[in-house]
């Protein structure tokens, strides 16, 4: 049928500032159980679901180090602070009846068991929403580099990046109200005209292995069903 979904496996990355809501720090609970139901909607109309959450809601390593911090710790609170957001989404997504497995890059066996490319795929088949956290696991990379790189390691078929915007536009939304939203975009473009949505690290990543990128708004309902049926929302990035 139409609603028959477009893609097999999908990995969703949720910034961590996405969960603040119109709080200034933390988890707005109302934010993390809309993107959890929708999560899950997602996974049982059959598309496999691993989700990357950033950590910029309560740290961020570069914002620790220009007060002083040492980078490195930085980072790692930083990575900490993901694993707290994806806490709290595994404890949504089960709540809301769903099975969820954190899988972290940093060893933290009473919290989840340690990210495997190949048991991440069996909890995926079984299904699971798998949860990736801690990033890399290594300071001075983003959760948005993370996201891509489990994409490619997972086979998803597609990388999406729920953000504020609906969507890559030639320029700021915000500040030009003249600002065209591509519909669809190329990476050489997306990286030559500097767009940036994702930090390099994690477009060229999605280039060079041929993952296609969807940004949109993650405060549309429903966007990331349509998307998922095959609906052209917001952008799509592709070779
Ligand atoms: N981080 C890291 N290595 C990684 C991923 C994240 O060191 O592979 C740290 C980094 O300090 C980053 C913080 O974790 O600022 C939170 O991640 P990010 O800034 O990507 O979160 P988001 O902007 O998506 O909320």
């Amino acid at each position: 049928s139409h609603s028959e979904p477009r893609f097999r496996r999908i990995l969703l990355k949720l910034s961590g500032e996405a969960l603040l809501g119109n709080q200034d720090s933390g988890i707005d609970p109302e934010i993390l159980f809309r993107v959890a139901a929708e999560a899950l909607e997602v996974q049982q109309s059959g598309v496999q679901v691993a989700v990357v959450i950033g950590g910029g809601n309560l740290f961020r390593g570069a914002g620790l180090a220009e007060k002083g911090m040492d980078r490195v710790r930085g980072d790692q609170m930083g990575m900490l602070a993901t694993v707290m957001n994806s806490l709290a989404m595994q404890d949504a997504i089960e709540k809301l009846g769903g099975q969820c497995r954190i899988m972290t890059a940093l060893g933290i066996d009473q919290i989840g068991e340690r990210y495997a490319a190949h048991q991440a795929r069996r909890y995926l088949e079984s299904g699971n929403v798998v949860i990736c956290a801690a990033g890399t696991g290594n300071p001075f990379f983003t959760t948005d580099t993370a996201a891509s790189l489990r994409a490619v390691e997972l086979q998803c078929d597609l990388l999406l990046k729920a953000t504020k915007v609906d969507g890559i536009y030639d320029a700021d939304p915000k500040k030009n109200p003249a600002a065209k939203r591509f519909d669809r975009l190329s990476f050489s473009d997306a990286i030559q005209r500097q767009l940036g949505v994702m930090d390099l690290t994690a477009m060229v990543m999605c280039r060079d292995n041929k993952l296609p990128l969807g940004v949109f708004d993650m405060f549309a309902p429903g966007a990331l069903a349509a998307i998922v049926r095959g609906e052209s929302v917001g952008t799509l990035v592709e070779v």
